[in-house]
């Protein structure tokens, strides 16, 4: 059987970018057969400019949200931000159908080959049915009242099942609790239940009222819950950070994805890695930093989470806080604002860690013989930090 063989300037494995002279030899279905030195390689070989890459990982989106693209002004803050998602997300069917196509076509066409997707409806399962992309569910629990707990389980629990009445979703549908401020200790208790062994992820200290809150200080999330008619005055402030409230709470869990941490401090990270030593559990940190930049106008301590070795994956966030869902977007504004981290550490986070955070490493993320992890070819100039476009050969 004749094999494609692909050449170019670089060849980025998933684990390390190598240099010249190599070549990426695959079966006409995409499937990975070996790397080579272009000596062995024989006849046929394709030579392409740039760089060769496995197919992205957006670890983080809300792909139902689609239709807010352009709608929530920026730079407003979380707390005003999701006011402004609360009062329109509401739309016709036809338009959240539409821009949930184009987003979907959109991921494809940057390379993106899986998504780690938070759906609080069942509104995506007709472009997910269809579309080439592979979908990791995060079914979104929220709710702060602890008397509420088991009815907001309940009507998770009808999205859950829609998701998985389709064989194709089976496996790859979970609970996800939305963020510390907005879930009850009960609730929380539900989902560790309901996702033992899963892959979850929750929001992380996206702004710093979170901590605020946990530590009995002022924050906005009282105005919040008083425009939302919510009374508070059940809740106990732990007087720890808002991870550190809740992280032992999520005990079941076997993949932990927390999203954002643009406020994390060291301690708390510090924390974590103290916290699951002796576990097996999994902990990954997402950074979404276009959607920071739009929601909040602040960046996550990437040195710190660099320097304790966490796992690190990328995020677009959805259209309501970002203008466009690319991978590639997100690796060069983490390139302008931290110009000393190598190309391949976030290649890196934007493939093969991605896939391991959401199980899909058996078949993404690396060029390993057997994957199917599609083919990306990044067009770039030596000279420049910015990395020029993406074109998905496979
Ligand atoms: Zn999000």
């Amino acid at each position: 059987m004749s094999l494609l063989k692909y050449t170019a300037d670089k060849i980025f494995t998933g684990r390390e970018i190598l240099n010249n002279n190599q070549v990426l030899l695959l079966k006409s279905s995409g499937e990975i057969e070996d790397i080579v030195p272009f000596e062995q390689a024989g006849d046929d070989v394709q030579y392409l400019q740039g760089m060769l890459t496995p197919g992205f990982i957006n670890s983080h989106c809300h792909l139902e949200l689609s239709h807010l693209k352009n709608i929530i002004p920026q730079k407003t803050g979380l707390i005003a931000f999701i006011e402004s998602i609360l009062q329109n997300r509401f739309a016709e069917h036809e338009i959240i159908l539409a821009a949930m196509e184009r987003a979907d076509q959109e991921m494809w066409e940057n390379g993106i080959m899986a998504v780690g997707d938070i759906c609080n409806t069942t509104d995506t399962l007709f472009t997910k049915n269809k579309s080439q992309i592979q979908f990791r569910n995060f079914i979104e629990l929220l709710g702060f009242l602890p008397h509420r707990a088991e009815e907001i389980f309940m009507t998770g629990k009808k999205v859950l099942d829609a998701f998985e009445e389709n064989e194709k979703w089976k496996n790859f549908t979970s609970y996800a609790p939305h963020a510390p401020y907005t879930v009850s200790e009960d609730l929380f208790k539900k989902i560790n239940t309901a996702d033992e062994g899963e892959i979850t992820s929750i929001h992380n200290q996206e702004t710093k009222d979170e901590d605020h809150l946990f530590k009995g200080e002022k924050n906005g999330f009282q105005k919040l819950y008083q425009n939302l008619n919510i009374d508070l005055t059940f809740f106990t402030p732990s007087g720890k950070s808002s991870l550190q409230s809740f992280f032992t709470l999520l005990s079941n869990v076997a993949t932990l994805i927390l999203v954002h941490n643009t406020f994390i401090h060291e301690e708390d990270i510090l924390y974590v890695q103290h916290q699951i030593k002796n576990t097996r559990q999994q902990v990954y940190f997402c950074l979404c930093p276009k959607a920071n930049l739009y929601i909040e106008n602040a960046l996550p301590p990437v040195s710190l989470l660099r320097q304790s070795n966490s796992k690190i994956i990328l995020g677009t966030d959805s259209l309501a806080s970002n203008d466009t869902l690319s991978i590639l977007d997100e690796i060069n504004t983490l390139r302008k604002n931290f110009p000393t981290i190598p190309l391949e550490e976030m290649l890196r986070w934007a493939t093969l860690n991605g896939a391991e955070a959401l199980g899909f490493e058996e078949k993404l993320g690396s060029f390993d013989k057997g994957k199917m992890p599609g083919i990306l070819q990044i067009i770039f100039d030596e000279n420049k930090k910015e990395l020029e476009s993406v074109n998905r050969l496979i």
